[in-house]
């Protein structure tokens, strides 16, 4: 779908940051100079074969005549989702890995002119949360700094080319569990917010977490300047456990412990996800539950009701036990929003694409 061209050298340039891009160069004998007009061909023209562009120095176009700069992913498939109101839509993407694993996903919600993108930050998941189709499918492996950075090149260069605004905020909500590959995720954000590149500022960028503690508290340690979004959906071990296996690992007492800390360390608020599966943890009650629990930590909680996946058995909560429970939340003063799932009949839930191409493909 795209003009990728294969090079001799394998490492793809876009898990490098602009100082590990001087460095390779600098290895290579190439001027430091020249990082950055690659570094703004790559980001700012959004080139994937930079060489063909006018002006280049002739010392950086005889160097990307042996290198590749990036054929991290492939292309294989794009739908667009138009929803009820006119100034919103999701458009989700499916990238095929380089070693033909299985396909990754990234979803552009767009609303009111401003574009979200969602990204995916391994093949598959290893911590199987029983409601959602990346865990059903299981951990096929992390993705790179590069795979993650080429989801959001790609974007932007397809909302170019339709002459549409680029993207505004990210979030790591798609496919996997950004904790659980930390260093590749760090480095990749780095990368898309450099200012001089695709320049994506930390505030306008969500890591979501199924509540890996340890990677809580490295975030907090390492004072990284994005937002943070924990996972939550049950509100005692019992309830979490069977829907969030990894709670075995870390309890709720220590989860909750942790966010303390991230929000006493970093003076930011975090944002509870809650997925609402009818009867099970969408009652009043769990409402109030959840309220007392994260009193005392700076939230916001975020309702999800629950895409429905053919691993499990579960049902969507209703509408108006959604607002119930966002009215209990509110009343114990947090703030509390439901998420539309707007393209969800383009299977745009986390892993819903993939899973439902490989059944057709059965
Ligand atoms: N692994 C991270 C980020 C990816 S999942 C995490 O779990 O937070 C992003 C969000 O989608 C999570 O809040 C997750 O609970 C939610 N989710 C997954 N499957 C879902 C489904 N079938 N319906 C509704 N929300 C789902
Ligand atoms: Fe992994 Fe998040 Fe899905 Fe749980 S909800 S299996 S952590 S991607």
């Amino acid at each position: 779908m795209s003009d990728v061209v294969a090079f001799e050298s394998s490492e793809s340039l876009f898990g490098r940051t602009l100082e590990g891009l001087e460095a390779r160069l600098v290895g290579d004998g190439v001027s430091r100079a020249h990082a950055r007009p690659l570094w703004r061909a790559m980001y700012r023209d959004l080139s994937l074969s930079p060489i063909s562009l006018p002006g280049l120095p002739p010392p950086l176009q005889r160097w990307l005549g042996r290198h590749a700069v990036g054929d991290s992913l492939r292309p294989v498939l794009e739908l667009r989702h138009a929803s009820d109101s006119s100034d919103a839509h999701t458009q989700k993407f499916l990238f095929g890995v380089r070693d033909s694993g299985p396909e990754i996903e990234t979803v552009v919600m767009a609303y009111r002119g401003r574009h979200t993108a969602c990204l995916s930050t391994q093949a598959g998941c290893a911590m199987g949360c029983v409601f959602c189709a990346t865990g059903q499918m299981g951990f096929v492996r992390h993705l790179t700094a590069a795979e993650i950075v080429f989801q959001v090149v790609e974007v932007q260069r397809r909302l170019r080319d339709a002459g549409r605004a680029g993207v505004r905020n990210l979030v790591l909500m798609g496919m996997g569990e950004p904790l659980h590959n930390y260093d590749s995720v760090m480095q990749a954000l780095e990368i898309v917010s450099e200012r001089g590149g695709l320049n994506i500022g930390p505030s306008r960028i969500t890591i979501s977490t199924v509540g890996l503690v340890p990677g809580i508290l490295r975030l907090a340690q390492e004072r990284r300047p994005y937002h943070l979004a924990v996972s939550l959906h049950g509100v005692t071990d019992e309830e979490r456990s069977a829907l969030v296996p990894i709670n075995q690992r870390w309890p709720l007492a220590e989860l909750l412990e942790a966010c303390r800390e991230y929000t006493r360390a970093t003076g930011r608020h975090i944002l509870f996800g809650w997925t609402l599966i009818e009867g099970r943890n969408d009652t009043p009650a769990h409402a109030r539950k959840l309220a007392t629990l994260l009193e005392g930590i700076p939230a916001h909680v975020n309702l999800i009701r629950l895409n429905p996946t053919g691993g499990f058995d579960g049902k969507t909560s209703a509408e108006v036990s959604a607002e119930a429970f966002q009215k209990v939340i509110q009343g114990g003063g947090i703030p509390c929003t439901i998420r539309q799932h707007r393209g969800i009949d383009v299977d745009a839930g986390c892993g819903q694409l993939s899973v439902s191409r490989a059944g057709k493909t059965q």
